[in-house]
C-alpha cells in the first residue's frame, strides 16, 4: 500500500489554478511555490510518519517535514491525542497555562545558560523580538547578520536573508525603508567580523541551514563569542532549526559555546505556531513587564501549542537524537553513493546552455558530482565538489541549474525534497531503513537520469 484513494476529486493542477486566484503565487509561504523548481506543487491532503499524501492520493517519503518542526515525523500519536485533549479544554484564554510554565521550564533545564524565555507564535516574531531587547538592554542600535542566514521576515533582518528571499534572487525585500536596515550590518558567514561599540548584537545561525547547510568552519562560533565579549555585543543564536534537534540543547550544547540571547521554533511546537527566545534572567528582565522593552502576543504561549511542544520535548532524548542522527548518516552515503555511481573521477566543470553545468570525467563521460554535508541530523545537498563555506559560494552551487532536475527525479519517483535548493534535508525518527532504502534507490535512478541527459 502506498498511494491513497484521491480526496475530494481535486487534482493538484486545479488546486494551484483556483489558489492562484485568491492566494498571491498560491502559497502561504514563497518557499511552498515551485518557482525555482518549476512545475505545480501538491496539495497534501493528510500526512502520517515518513509519508505525505497529496490530494490525488499520490505518497511521498517526506524530507520537508513541515521545515523542521516535524522532527517526530507526521501526526504522531503522542501530539495528535495531546493536541486533541488541549483543544477540548479551550483554544486560546489571554491568561496564564500551567503548561506555559512546564514548557519554560524545560527549555531552561535542556539548555545550560538559559534562564528565562518568553514564548512567541513564530520564530519570525523570536528573533525580531530579541533583536528590540538586546538593542533595548545594550542602549546600541547595530545589528550584524550573516549573508544567506534567514532571521524570519522581519523588516531589520530580511537583508541578504536565505531559504526564499534567496530562492527568488532577492538582495532583500521591496517595502523595506533604507531606516529599517540603516543599522543592520551584512558580513560573510564563516568569517569573524570586526566590531565596535556601536553593536548591539550578532545574529547568526549556528549551522546555516537556510542556504543550503553550510556548518560553521571550526573557531567561528568561538570566534564570533570573544568578538561580542571584547566590545561589550550580545551574541545572538537563532536555533530556530537547530535547536531541540542536534542535541537535547540544541547548537549551544553541540559546539560548546554559549550565547548570551537564544531564539528557537519549528520543533518546540510539535507543527503548531510557535516560536521563542530567552536569556539570562539579567537580560530578560529587560522586558515587559519587568523591563521596559515592550512585546506580547494575544495568542503567545497558546494551549494547543504548549501541549503538542511538551508532548514533543518529551519523546525527544538522547536515545531520540542517536536514532536521529544515525538515520541521517544513512542517508547521507546514500545519496553520496548515489552520485559517486555515476562515474565521475576527475572533475572538470564546463558550462552549458540553460544555466546548467555538465561534470565530465577525464575521458569525457558524463557524471554529476554532488556533496552531502552534515550536522549531526541536519543534511544539505549541492551539486558541487566542495561543501559551501558562505553564501556566495552555496549560490554559485544552488544555482547552476542541477537541483530542480534532481528535485523533480525524486518526486517523480515519491520522494519529496524541498522546492528549492536552499533548505535543508529533515529527516525524522518517523524515516526507518524502509524509507531510507527506497530514497537510495530513487537518487540512483535519478542520478543516472542526469548523468545520461545532461542539462
Ligand atoms: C524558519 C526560521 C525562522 C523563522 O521562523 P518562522 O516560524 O517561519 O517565522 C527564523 N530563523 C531561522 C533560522 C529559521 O529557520
Amino acid at each position: 500500500m502506498t498511494d491513497r484513494a484521491p480526496a475530494g476529486g481535486d487534482t493538484n493542477e486545479a488546486l494551484f489554478e483556483q489558489a492562484q486566484r485568491v492566494i498571491p503565487g498560491g502559497v502561504n509561504s514563497p518557499v511552498r511555490a515551485f518557482r525555482s523548481v518549476g512545475g505545480t506543487p501538491y496539495f497534501v491532503a493528510e500526512a502520517a510518519g515518513p509519508f505525505a499524501y497529496d490530494v490525488e492520493g499520490r505518497r511521498y517519503i517526506d524530507y520537508v517535514q513541515s521545515y523542521g518542526p516535524g522532527i517526530l515525523g507526521h501526526a504522531h500519536p503522542a501530539v495528535t491525542a495531546a493536541v486533541q485533549q488541549a483543544a477540548a479544554r479551550g483554544t486560546s484564554y489571554g491568561a496564564p497555562t500551567r503548561n506555559e510554565v512546564l514548557m519554560a521550564a524545560e527549555m531552561c533545564d535542556r539548555v545550560e545558560g538559559l534562564e528565562m524565555v518568553r514564548l512567541t507564535n513564530s520564530g519570525t516574531e523570536a528573533v525580531m523580538s530579541a533583536v528590540r531587547l538586546a538593542r533595548g538592554v545594550t542602549a546600541r542600535p547595530t545589528v550584524v547578520k550573516f549573508a544567506g542566514c534567514y532571521h524570519g521576515h522581519s523588516d531589520a533582518l530580511l537583508v541578504a536573508g536565505g531559504s526564499g528571499v534567496a530562492q527568488q534572487g532577492l538582495a532583500g525585500s521591496e517595502g523595506v525603508t533604507a531606516g529599517a536596515v540603516a543599522d543592520t550590518i551584512v558580513a560573510p558567514y564563516n568569517v569573524v567580523p570586526e566590531l565596535d561599540e556601536s553593536v548591539a548584537v550578532v545574529c547568526v545561525e549556528p549551522v546555516a541551514a537556510n542556504m543550503g547547510l553550510v556548518a560553521p568552519q571550526p573557531g567561528f562560533l568561538q570566534g564570533l563569542r570573544h568578538a561580542c565579549d571584547e566590545v561589550g555585543a550580545l551574541l545572538l543564536f537563532d536555533e530556530v532549526i537547530t535547536g531541540f534537534r542536534l542535541c537535547r540543547g540544541g547548537a549551544a550544547q553541540w559546539f560548546g559555546v554559549q550565547p548570551d540571547i537564544w531564539c528557537f521554533g519549528k520543533v518546540i511546537g510539535g507543527g503548531l505556531p510557535v516560536g521563542a527566545f530567552g536569556a539570562s534572567r539579567e537580560i530578560m528582565s529587560g522586558l515587559a513587564p519587568l523591563g521596559g522593552v515592550y512585546q506580547a502576543g494575544t495568542l503567545s504561549g497558546n494551549p494547543l501549542a504548549t501541549a503538542a511542544g511538551l508532548a514533543a520535548l518529551e519523546l525527544l532524548t538522547d536515545d531520540a537524537y542517536q536514532q536521529l542522527e544515525a538515520t541521517a548518516i544513512t542517508l547521507q552515503e546514500a545519496l553520496e553513493a548515489a552520485f559517486e555511481a555515476t562515474g565521475v573521477t576527475a572533475r572538470t566543470s564546463k558550462p552549458s546552455g540553460a544555466g546548467g553545468t555538465v561534470l565530465q570525467d577525464a575521458d569525457g563521460a558524463p557524471g554529476v558530482t554532488a556533496v552531502v554535508p552534515r550536522v549531526g541530523s541536519l543534511l544539505g545537498l549541492f551539486f558541487t565538489e566542495e561543501p559551501p563555506r558562505n553564501f556566495d559560494e552555496a549560490r554559485r552551487a544552488a544555482d547552476n541549474g542541477m537541483y530542480p532536475r534532481f528535485f523533480h527525479g525524486m518526486l517523480r519517483r515519491g520522494v519529496a525534497f524541498a522546492p528549492g535548493a536552499y533548505e535543508a534535508i529533515f529527516v525524522s525518527l518517523a524515516h526507518t531503513e524502509a524509507e531510507i532504502e527506497a530514497t537510495a534507490t530513487a537518487a540512483a535512478e535519478t542520478a543516472h537520469e542526469m548523468a545520461e541527459n545532461p542539462a
